[in-house]
């Protein structure tokens, strides 16, 4: 290929972009091993066909065909030689199809010099035609460069012309056939010069194509890793992690091979973002990830970013115990980081997560999302237990289990069918032994009429968010069951966080309110330190906003969870209820001694007191030994439906009195 050549190729665009020797370079090399191979089978073949035309010399030119023979053979095994040992010799295509060019030459010049020694000239004159075959060969047969092709056959040219001075031979022969050979060479050498230019340009469309190709892929697999990776941790993100899980589900599927998965909760995130503010928390992050994710690959799984401060990590299971061990070895990584966290409601100093892990078992059963979910129920569990902490999914936790899956599907239709009603416990003043008031605990039954424990249908009711009617519900309930027909003077409804985090919760109390006719004062709501122990603003906002009705804000189950005295200092009670476990440790001294603390520190910060589960008489002496406000218990009361509910005689006379004082007004 000349130089020349290549320019007159029209340029493609990556042809533009790259230097044209570099392209020459590249289109030589292309396809290299297959041109030697052709140029070898092709001089063997041209070789042989070379030979068999010594039957024509013996036919033609009797006189010195023996001569020429040998002059055939002789070039025929020296160029067959020559072409071998430069095959085999490591040396370029170029010095190949030099041996085949010059094959060529010396079969046509070696052929010349012998058989125009003949005295046979007019058979001679014929046999002169198939010199052009020779041309033929080295422009068409034999895939050479341009300029060595053009080389050859000007050679074969020039032999023909000079061997026309060697015989004897008319003008009109000579111009003849000396133009059949320049016409020869001419077109041969254009079909030639066409072909390469052809040859050169498919390279190159074939060359950009696949480097577009090249280029599409590169830039559709960098896409793909963009897709599947979260910006900020450099982790696989929810979509790649998804994928991994039902990969890893049907190899469980089909080949039985378990795994783990893994929640991992970072604990008070929220509070660290308010505090040390978004940078330092996405900094906190990346730390936590890079840190499980070095870890996790040395277990042989993988972690992923399922959104905001939660990640998920499968694992291959190998036993439950080593389960339990990697929970523990995520849990206790992040608290070695050390990552400072002087904000959290736990006095602990530093970032930690909680982790809740579920793994495939026999009963897993055959929906992928069972096994998130249980280990989302798991992470709950961890949480509930005042996180840090690691815990493992039992399938033997009832809540847990399928039939928290049915009692969900119980709630959906649960209010509609009937099969939710209030139950009342009386609350009782120390000092007045009067009934002063009662609680209203909720009950479910299924559809045959069986009831459904509280602890087992509210968290589920919460989870799925059936708690936001239910608890409207309920509340309307008490107003109309107990307070409209003044039966006690203030009736005190649970209310979980779910509620108090929604919308609109205040304006709904207060339209309940309105459409009873009820002072907000008659009403408490208790709400539990104990699971959801996050104090969101909005909750606040609420407590405020139910604070303005005149609404009573009771805490619950004081002492249950450790958020209770920070909540004492955001919160203004109007009445804390001990946890009964308190009271029912007062057996030993160190229970009592207990008591007596919590009930001094309540106390001090003049807050009206509650104790639950007073079920014998000893317990209400004790309860007056310690000046408590009110009880509540078996003791007192156990909870009933209305219709058996009895505020006491000193309630009668009560309601009698609110009767007549309304009588007297509307007089
Ligand atoms: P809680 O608010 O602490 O309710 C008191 C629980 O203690 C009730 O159980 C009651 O039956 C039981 N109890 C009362 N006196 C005694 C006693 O002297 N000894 C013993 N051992 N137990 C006593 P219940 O009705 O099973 O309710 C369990 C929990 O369910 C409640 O605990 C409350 O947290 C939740 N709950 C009940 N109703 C509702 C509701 O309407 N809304 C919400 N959000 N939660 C509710
Ligand atoms: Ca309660
Ligand atoms: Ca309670």
């Amino acid at each position: 290929m000349t130089q020349s050549l290549v320019d007159l190729v029209e340029p493609t665009p990556y042809q533009r972009k790259t230097n044209p020797g570099e392209l020459r370079g590249l289109y030589r090399k292309e396809g290299e091993a297959t041109r030697r191979n052709s140029a070898r089978q092709g001089l063997w073949l041209a070789v042989g066909a070379y030979l068999s035309f010594s039957v024509i010399d013996l036919l033609l030119l009797p006189d010195v065909a023996l001569h020429v023979i040998a002059a055939r053979f002789a070039i025929g095994i020296t160029v067959l030689v020559a072409l071998e040992i430069v095959y085999h010799t490591d040396t370029g295509t170029e010095w190949l199809d030099l041996t085949c060019a010059t094959a060529i030459v010396a079969g046509y010049v070696g052929w010349l010099a012998v058989a125009v020694t003949t005295h046979y000239t007019e058979n001679l004159s014929y046999f002169m035609v198939f010199g052009s075959t020779f041309m033929l060969g080295a422009n068409l047969f034999f895939r050479f460069r341009f300029l060595l092709s053009v080389l050859t056959s000007s050679i074969i040219l020039l032999a023909f012309f000079a061997s026309l001075y060697l015989f004897p031979v008319s003008m009109p022969y000579q111009i003849a056939l000396g133009s059949f050979y320049v016409s020869c060479f001419v077109f041969t050498s254009y079909v030639n010069w066409k072909l390469n230019r052809e040859r050169y340009n498919v390279f190159l469309n074939a060359l950009e194509a696949k480097i577009q190709h090249g280029e599409a892929t590169e830039r559709g697999k960098a896409l793909l890793r963009l897709s599947r990776t979260d910006p900020l941790t450099g982790l696989e993100n929810r979509r790649a992690i998804d994928e991994k899980l039902r990969e890893n589900w049907s190899n469980w599927q089909r080949y039985g091979k378990g795994f783990v998965a893994l929640l991992v909760d970072v604990d008070f995130f929220k509070r660290f973002n308010d505090y040390y503010g978004h940078q330092e928390g996405d900094r906190c992050l990346v730390r936590v990830a890079d840190a499980l994710n070095v870890m996790i690959a040395g277990k042989g799984g993988s972690i992923g970013r399922y959104g905001g401060e939660e990640f998920i990590a499968l694992a291959p299971f190998k036993d439950e115990r080593g389960v339990a061990a990697l929970a523990e070895d995520i849990r206790s990584t992040v608290e070695k980081l050390a990552i400072l966290h002087s904000h959290r409601r736990d006095g602990i100093p530093v970032v930690t997560v909680s982790v809740g892990a579920s793994f495939t078992r026999n009963q897993t059963g055959t929906k992928l999302e069972k096994i998130i979910h249980e280990a989302d129920r798991a992470l709950y569990l961890a949480k509930a237990h005042g996180r840090n902490c690691a815990r493992l999914f039992d399938p033997n936790d009832p809540e847990s289990s399928d039939e928290s899956e049915n009692i969900a599907a119980l709630l959906k239709i649960a209010l509609e069918q009937n099969l939710v009603s209030m139950v009342y416990q009386p609350i009782q003043g120390i000092s007045s032994g009067r009934i002063e008031g009662a609680e209203a605990l909720m009950r479910l039954k299924m559809l045959d009429g069986t009831s459904v424990p509280p602890s087992l249908f509210i968290p589920v009711a919460e989870r799925v968010g059936a708690i936001l009617g239910l608890g409207r519900w309920a509340i309307r309930k008490v107003c109309e069951d107990l307070l409209v027909f003044d039966r006690v003077e203030i009736a005190s409804v649970n209310v979980s966080p779910i509620q108090l985090k929604a919308p609109g919760f205040a304006a709904a109390v207060a339209a309940i309110l309105g459409e009873t006719g009820i002072a907000g004062n008659r009403l408490a709501l208790e709400i539990t330190e104990g699971l959801e122990m996050e104090m969101h603003s909005d909750v606040l906002r609420c407590i405020g906003d139910l604070k303005l009705l005149g609404v009573n804000i009771w805490l619950d189950d004081f002492g249950t969870g450790f958020a209770g005295l920070s909540w004492l200092r955001l919160i203004d009670f109007d009445t804390v209820k001990i946890d009964r476990s308190f009271l029912h440790d007062c057996d030993s001294e160190k229970g009592l001694a207990m008591l007596q603390d919590i009930v001094g520190l309540l106390r001090n910060r003049g807050l009206k007191i509650l104790v639950e589960g007073v079920e014998n008489e000893e317990q209400l002496e004790l309860m007056r030994q310690l000046r408590i406000d009110q009880i509540q218990g078996y003791h007192v009361g156990r909870p009933v439906p209305l219709e058996t509910f009895d505020a006491g005689p000193q309630n009668r006379r009560y309601r009698q009195d609110r009767l007549a004082k309304g009588v007297r007004k509307s007089a």
